[in-house]
């Protein structure tokens, strides 16, 4: 897949730190035409449409322009946590892989559960989800 600087920073508005923050390109989607920003404040990674990246530095923020959008959270990118719970839809960012992906399924098996992960370059993985800890 075709990739683009992972190395240019960006400032622009973060909605989490409400200030303006430099972020950094972590990952680039071709075809979607969508660019991950991460804060460097509150490393809070977010989808950005590329056309939305200036060429002078900045970026605009989607949610600045629609303020009375309901579901502005549904472009935050969440760091994959195995401990923490998805729903299908959740972009999640895997520090591992250093990729983003789309949650497509949750499967619970007995205890236990696991999500199915389309990444956009890794492919497609099934990752544990909701693990306890035991002592
Ligand atoms: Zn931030």
């Amino acid at each position: 897949m075709a990739k683009r600087s992972s190395r240019k920073v960006y400032e622009g508005w973060c909605r989490r730190c409400q200030s303006m923050k430099k972020h950094r390109l972590v990952g680039w989607n071709e075809e979607a035409e969508l660019a991950w920003l991460r804060c460097s404040g509150c490393h809070t990674t977010y989808a950005i449409e590329t056309f939305r990246l200036l060429p002078d530095g900045r970026f605009v923020d989607a949610t600045s322009e629609k303020a009375a959008d309901p579901g502005p959270e549904a472009f935050e990118v969440v760091e994959y946590d195995p401990a923490a719970t998805y729903q299908v839809g959740q972009l999640i960012h895997h520090p591992v892989f250093q990729d983003v992906g789309r949650v497509t399924a949750v499967v619970h098996h007995g205890r236990s559960s696991r999500i199915v992960v389309d990444f956009e370059n890794v492919g497609q993985k099934v990752l544990v989800e909701g693990r306890m800890l035991w002592r």
